[in-house]
């Protein structure tokens, strides 16, 4: 216990991304007893210490190394069925989100093997949308089950304005309007030349298949007015536009 008060001290909290890659190692090696020493160890350490910078998180020199990866394993046998079953406890819980990344991607192996696959294509791509990455979570945008890397690249690409004027503008070449695709809202309408133009643009491409540096086709983007686009946000399982659309019974 005092050890890991200690680090906690040292080490930021272990974020969604890093506790998913170590869950997908804690899988792998779930029948055979896996040392510090291992070379898959080592390689997750060095990962995460790329997902780190990517992400501006303040590690110092013992940021994430091999004890901390191990750790971190140990730490996921307690949410392991196969592992308690015999009356074993695994280790004390580390953070409160282990368990909710356990619940959410034990059972999901396909889901959990693209997401690994994601992340670890954005940290690593030579891309310079990765070096956006870093910076603050913003209010109100709920981090995604996915974590934060891929949560920052959506978030970037809906703020690109190149990509936010080139959606406009293809809306308004069929329609003489810019509708929430949600409510109907327009701002227009509704306020007159102040409103003109404004809308906000939101990336329907499930997070897992998002590739750094990859062409965003305009037909993945939607547009939302600012309410629905928060609704989508504001709750970890982010919603779909049509899901919004049909909780907004009201409209039509
Ligand atoms: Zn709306
Ligand atoms: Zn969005």
């Amino acid at each position: 216990m005092e050890e890991s008060i200690h680090k906690a001290k040292r080490n930021p909290a272990w974020t969604r991304d890093e506790l998913i890659l170590a869950l997908d190692l804690y899988l792998k090696n779930r029948h055979s007893s896996s040392g510090k020493q291992q070379p898959e160890v080592q390689a997750l350490s060095q990962l995460l210490g790329k997902i780190g910078e990517a992400l501006g998180l303040n590690g110092g020199g013992s940021f994430r190394n091999e004890n901390s990866v191990y750790m971190k394993l140990s730490n996921f046998r307690r949410w392991d069925p196969e592992y308690v079953k015999d009356g074993k406890t695994g280790l004390a819980k580390g953070n409160k989100d282990e368990e909710l990344v356990w619940n959410e991607f034990a059972g999901d192996p396909s889901k959990l093997a693209a997401v690994v696959a994601a992340i670890r294509a954005a940290v690593e791509s030579p891309s310079p949308e990765v070096r956006e990455l870093t910076g603050k979570d913003e209010p109100g945008i709920e981090e995604a089950e996915e974590g934060k890397v891929l949560t920052r690249l959506h978030r970037y690409r809906e703020r690109n304005r190149a990509l936010v004027e080139a959606k406009k503008r293809e809306v308004l070449k069929t329609l003489d309007c810019l509708q929430c695709e949600a409510c109907g809202f327009d701002f227009a309408k509704a306020y007159g030349p102040a409103g003109i133009g404004i809308i906000d643009i939101h990336h329907t491409k499930p997070l897992h298949t998002l590739k750094p540096g990859e062409t965003t086709k305009l037909s993945e983007l939607a547009l939302l007015c600012a309410n629905c686009h928060r609704i989508i946000h504001s709750k970890r399982e982010w919603l779909s536009v049509e899901q919004v659309r049909a909780l907004r019974k009201d409209w039509r």
